[in-house]
């Protein structure tokens, strides 16, 4: 397909080669019952100065994940642009539906953004979002940044992600930049070899590709809210489009794991999970998980799960109620990084 159909269907407000600051929309089409010719704009902001590279930070890729976003907005807000070597394109508020909802996915679609790449220029709402994202911005960037949350089911560690790299040289600058965001724990994240990810869609586009995961319950998490704000300049910092190495340095050197195939389990039963352990506590395969409980009849015995691989429990459910199929707990393993 000719894609430069996306600049046309999407068309941005902003100069993404002018130097300065600017704070813009760009226009998805939504031709509505009480709106035939109207858009979605969703915003886009450029701040470029000078030679650097340029780096792509998105938030709002989810709607109910907000330490990204609130980061962002500060950034577009505070920068001067004599700060900046390079250019920053901010995408905040990227599944502009979505995040108006306060929702993970868009409630035009009901498309998950981050299962949509590389977009559909002619396709719905989500894919059109995806394809200008892929299509228009990508080709100009060097660096990804992908600011996501637990959301509203999840409670995860605050964390820096680690895109798988598609080649070893990619691979190594993926690790390089997620443990510059100075976050107690990076984790390389796969979605289970989902390509469909705006950190895969980056990755595959030859971009450094780096993402966070900062608690979630659909909250503002106080704590991670501060790391995200000194790990997003950390990492403007370790690319050289900010001055300095790092502007705040991490407290203690970041621990490395990875989420294998045996990281989620699964429930299998319709009822209330009750965990075991908190986040951060050491786990063994094999070792009691938790426990699904069957309020209504309180003479079946619960039923028992286990950890399925050895690590740290890394994220967990929110919601007691869960049906077959709900992720309950995520465990991260230790990760070996490979010499270079
Ligand atoms: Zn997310």
């Amino acid at each position: 397909m000719e894609r430069n159909i996306t600049q046309q269907l999407t068309p941005a407000t902003v100069d993404f080669d002018k130097p300065g600051k600017q704070i813009g929309v760009f226009h998805v089409p939504l031709s509505s019952h009480d709106d035939a010719w109207g858009v979605i704009p969703v915003p886009v902001a450029v701040i470029k100065n000078g030679e650097g590279p340029t780096v792509i930070l998105e938030g709002g890729n989810h709607g109910d994940e907000y330490e990204g976003p609130i980061t962002l907005g500060e950034l577009i807000r505070g920068l001067d642009p004599a700060e900046v070597s390079g250019r920053l394109i901010f995408i905040p508020a990227i599944n502009q539906p979505a995040v108006v909802a306060g929702r993970r996915v868009s409630p035009i679609d009901g498309l998950n953004l981050n299962r949509t790449f590389p977009g559909d220029p002619l396709g719905t709402t989500t894919q059109q979002i995806a394809a200008f994202v892929n299509d228009v911005l990508f080709p100009m960037g060097d660096v990804f940044v992908d600011l996501h949350s637990g959301g509203s089911s999840l409670d995860i560690i605050p964390s820096a992600v680690i895109e798988p790299g598609k080649t070893p040289e990619q691979h190594e600058a993926n690790v390089n930049a997620a443990l510059a965001f100075g976050a107690p724990v990076t984790v390389v994240i796969d979605n289970r070899g989902d390509p469909r990810t705006a950190t895969a869609s980056a990755a595959l586009a030859g971009m450094t590709a780096i993402g966070t995961e900062m608690a979630g319950a659909g909250t503002v998490s106080i704590d991670a809210l501060a790391l995200c704000r000194r790990g997003v300049r950390n990492v403007l910092a370790h690319v050289g489009v900010l001055p300095g190495e790092t502007v705040v340095a991490p407290e203690a050197p970041s621990r490395l794991y990875e989420l294998t195939g045996k990281a989620h389990l699964i429930a299998e039963d319709d009822g209330v999970f009750e965990p075991i352990h908190k986040l951060g506590t050491e786990v063994r395969a094999g070792e009691l998980a938790g426990r699904i409980h069957f309020l209504t009849q309180p003479g079946r015995t619960p039923i028992e799960m286990h950890y399925r691989a050895d690590g740290i429990v890394y994220g967990r459910r929110q919601p007691g109620r869960v049906r077959p199929g709900n992720c309950c707990l995520v465990v991260a393993s230790p990760y070996e990084r490979k010499p270079a």
